[in-house]
């Protein structure tokens, strides 16, 4: 099999982190009609880019086959659920988000965060590729766009006047293929002006973003999921890739 390339810095992907065997895919399940036929299993094979040092999987399955029917639904959780309404209060407060806002999450689930935002008056939009999960947030009351997110719909949206207040992203990284696309669509949908707005540094929007959000960790008492990293040092990594942030 030829190597696949790492999907943050392209480099070859030739060194195993850990070989788990085959599985299904996480988070689909079979129903009834399925249990006669074959189920696809995929090499769980994590490799380490000897460049990047990401760990990641080569794509087997497309996302669309990953998301089209997805079974897992944020607002399960009760206790995740009172963390993301203490972090809405937290950020309607902090940034003095209004009637005016517009508050984006990119894989905004079943609406479990962005509701806490309606229910203060604040505008929203969630963007959510699994169309089945999209339909529950839009029965929830919280306008859902089923979409993959990156910079052609950033774009839709930008050229069309819609620009993020506040933009979040809880636990996609992961799941994201094409990483530079999705952080380059991020910065995309920002409104003009608005880090400076709460962090007065010089170096762009991401930059900036990326502080509010580790500063609204902090008073939320989270730890940082890596110490030791320096954003700085993330942000000068994709700016040496051509990203603008
Ligand atoms: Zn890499």
């Amino acid at each position: 099999m030829t190597p696949g390339r790492c999907r943050f810095c392209d480099a070859p992907l030739t060194t195993t982190f850990v070989d788990l065997g085959a599985s299904p895919l996480a988070n689909s399940f079979l129903a009834e009609d399925d249990l006669g036929r074959m189920e696809p299993f995929y090499p769980l094979h994590a490799m380490v880019c000897d460049a990047c040092f990401l760990v990641q999987l080569p794509e087997f399955a497309s996302p669309r086959e990953i998301f089209s029917d997805y079974a897992y639904l944020s607002s399960m959780s009760d206790s995740w659920l009172a963390h993301c309404k203490a972090f809405a209060d937290a950020a309607v407060a902090r940034f003095g988000l209004t009637g005016k806002s517009l508050v984006v999450e990119v894989a905004s689930n079943d609406g479990y965060l962005l509701r806490w935002f309606k229910d203060r008056g604040v505008r929203v939009l969630g963007i959510e590729p699994a169309e089945n999960v999209a339909k529950i947030a839009e029965g929830n009351g919280v306008p859902t766009m089923a979409r993959f997110f990156g910079t052609k719909l950033a774009g839709e949206l930008a050229s069309g006047g819609t620009r993020a207040d506040l933009l979040v992203g809880n636990n996609v990284l992961a799941h994201v293929p094409d990483l530079n696309d999705f952080v380059r669509g991020l910065a995309a949908l920002l409104a003009p002006g608005i880090a400076p707005r709460h962090v007065p540094a010089q170096d762009g929007e991401m930059r900036n973003s990326i502080a509010d959000v580790s500063a609204i960790g902090a008073e939320l008492g989270w730890a940082p999921a890596r110490r030791g990293v320096d954003f700085g040092d993330v942000v000068a990594w994709w700016r040496a890739r051509k990203v603008e942030v």
